[in-house]
């Protein structure tokens, strides 16, 4: 059986895509999708995902994963049911590497608190923001700013928008205003990224032993695969126990999403990938019964492992180091360093204090972890090396 990919119809095909922000010639060696892919890994924003986390700060352990190797994950879950479902492979696992380039320091806490530092200024967003990355922030390109990634790409980055910002980003916003879906690339790496970080957050939780396989034995999905490895391996115990449930858990859910796509593919018979643009409704989907699992498996992370004592001090914390840094960078942009104060007196002179914020956001929103941390030492501790 050859094992090359064969496109569907429905999927996004390179030749047909609707461009990039400004022209360039077509690559002589590979498609425009893996020269997206390709642009990605070489870019600034991408070295620093190593350096930021999602549940766990960087410097708590080596074992967690981090948004490098979360990314990663996605890129081969998504890959290999874009295979399965004759989509491009190449454009998801761009859209898959690039979906979390604009994430703050600290994960969700570090966007929570910088978006309210922004609220006056137009609010900050991490998917608004690594779409800012690939179209204005990274500086590599003689020609262009960004990494002038196609249509396709920066479709399937932007997830989510508010209809007053979707006005704003012209055919890019259009479906958040019409309602209507992006390619499928772009729904299965959604749908990827969900996948991945369910399970990795199940086994780093286990790994700093904030939950329990214990408390795990509450959630169905988890108990299902739990009595089956226990069947199979009975003297099975520790790291090999959780593996070979976790790795059974996403094997039900890439199942049951591929199959269940497969069927509304059928039903709808799209005959293009703008067919499924123009869909009503996401045709990649689980079905019910796996949808009712994955709600539940997540309110169980959400109330044992997200706010979990521990994890809600090291919150606090990152929330306090990122309001320090807005407020003290906003009031003096000067203490930045040059590049960033003159990004700042930039978009200041075009936006007012605005464009001002907006720079400092860019700042903070570009550090890791770690040197957020340090940042906030050399501005606020006394005793620091600036
Ligand atoms: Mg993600």
């Amino acid at each position: 059986m050859s094992n090359r990919p064969q496109l569907a119809p429905y999927a996004s095909r390179p030749e047909q895509s609707r461009g990039r922000r400004y022209p360039e010639e077509v690559p002589r060696f590979r498609s425009e999708y893996q020269r997206d892919r390709d642009r990605i890994v070489h870019c600034s924003a991408f070295r620093r995902l190593e350096y930021k986390t999602q549940v766990f700060v960087n410097h708590e352990g080596d074992m967690f994963r981090t948004r490098l190797t979360h990314s990663i994950e996605v890129a081969q879950i998504g890959r290999t049911m874009s295979r399965i479902l004759g989509l491009n492979e190449d454009l998801v696992e761009a859209i898959a590497l690039a979906h979390d380039l604009g994430h703050t320091p600290f994960g969700h806490a570090g966007q929570d608190v910088l978006n309210e530092c922004m609220q006056h200024f137009g609010g900050f967003e991490h998917n608004l923001q690594s779409l800012r990355v690939v179209d204005e922030l990274e500086e590599k390109y003689a020609n262009f700013p960004g990494l002038n990634l196609t249509f396709e790409t920066r479709e399937g980055i932007l997830k989510h928008c508010q209809r007053d910002k979707a006005k704003a980003l012209g055919e890019l916003g259009q479906r958040f205003l019409a309602n209507t879906q992006p390619g499928l690339e772009a729904q299965l790496a959604n749908l990827a990224d969900e996948i991945a970080y369910n399970h990795h957050d199940i086994d780093d939780g286990l790994r700093a032993g904030l939950i329990t396989v214990e408390q795990l034995l509450d959630v169905a999905l988890f108990r299902a695969q739990y009595d089956e490895v226990q069947r199979l391996y009975p003297d099975i115990s520790g790291r090999r126990l959780v593996h070979e449930i976790t790795r059974r858990m996403i094997d039900v859910q890439v199942t049951n999403l591929v199959t269940t796509t497969q069927a509304n593919i059928e039903r709808e018979s799209p005959a293009s990938a703008d067919e499924v643009r123009a869909l009503g409704c996401s045709l990649v989907s689980y079905g019910d019964q796996v949808t009712a699992y994955n709600l539940e498996l997540k309110r169980f992370l959400r109330h044992n492992l997200y706010r979990h004592y521990r994890v809600m001090r090291m919150t606090g914390k990152a929330g306090r180091v990122i309001r320090d840094l807005f407020g003290v960078f906003l009031e003096t942009p000067s203490l930045m360093p040059p590049e960033q104060l003159q990004a700042a007196r930039l978009l200041e002179a075009q936006q007012g204090e605005s464009g001002r914020a907006r720079a400092v956001a860019d700042y903070i929103a570009g550090m890791t972890d770690r040197f957020a941390i340090l940042e906030h030492g050399r501005l606020f501790d006394p005793a620091a090396l600036t």
